[in-house]
């Protein structure tokens, strides 16, 4: 099953994601964990897109698509995949039509001021990716997580300013992604506000109409 799961940053798409590849046996291709996992170990293109990224703007389509391309070739998307945060621009999509088909396009669905909420709470664990919340999902031991024992820190771009700077690209870049999926047939709308066993089995419901 080949997916893409799209919606803006904290609407849940990457925790969605994760349970629906471990449903589905399938990988979770995050083009924002790639990156990061580049700025982290400081290579050429992790250098490159710093700054961009914690100013919140997209790194250029010509970047995330050789990703892609590389990445949705390797052996263990054989079964297939969820693109998770790729396609945020038109032409990222009319590439992806070109290099394969999909079966469906999940668009989990958040208001702005939600995600702003969600966002400026979450705290992120630099070395394992785990995901908590100052007020909805605190660790135990605060600024601790509860999985690697790491200390959390908050992503730069989750910074009020620079999460409504994102808000405002997703609705001018990604936007035209959302009509031209929905333009295919592909594209199941799901609320991604509530809990999150509901929105999963949503998703599932979605998939297997
Ligand atoms: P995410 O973790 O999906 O919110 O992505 C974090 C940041 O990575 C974004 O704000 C962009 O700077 C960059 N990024 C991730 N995916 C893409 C993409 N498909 N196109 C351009 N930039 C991306």
């Amino acid at each position: 099953m080949k997916l893409v799961f799209v919606g803006v940053s904290g609407a849940g798409k990457g925790t969605q994601a994760k349970e629906i590849c471990s449903i589905y046996n399938i990988a979770h291709i995050s083009t924002g964990d790639i990156l990061r996992s580049h700025i982290q170990n400081k290579t050429e293109l992790g250098l490159q897109v710093k700054e961009i990224m914690d100013s919140g703007k997209l790194v250029s389509d010509e970047i995330v698509i050789k990703l892609v391309q590389m990445r949705i070739n390797e052996d263990d998307c054989k079964n297939g995949f969820i693109l998770d945060g790729f396609p945020r621009t038109l032409s990222q999509a009319k590439m992806l039509d070109n290099i394969t088909d999909l079966d469906k396009v999940v668009y989990i669905k958040a208001n702005d001021e939600d995600i702003v909420k969600r966002l400026s709470g979450r705290l992120i664990c630099e070395k394992c990716g785990s995901m908590y919340h100052k007020i909805y999902s605190k660790p135990k031991v605060n600024n601790i997580c509860d999985n690697c024992g790491d200390s959390l820190i908050q992503r730069q771009d989750d910074k009020e300013e620079t999460v409504r700077e994102r808000l405002r690209i997703f609705h001018e870049m990604t936007a035209p992604v959302i009509d031209f999926y929905r333009n295919k047939k592909l594209l199941a709308e799901v609320n991604g506000i509530g809990d999150i066993k509901e929105i999963t089995n949503s998703i599932v419901k979605a998939l297997e109409e």
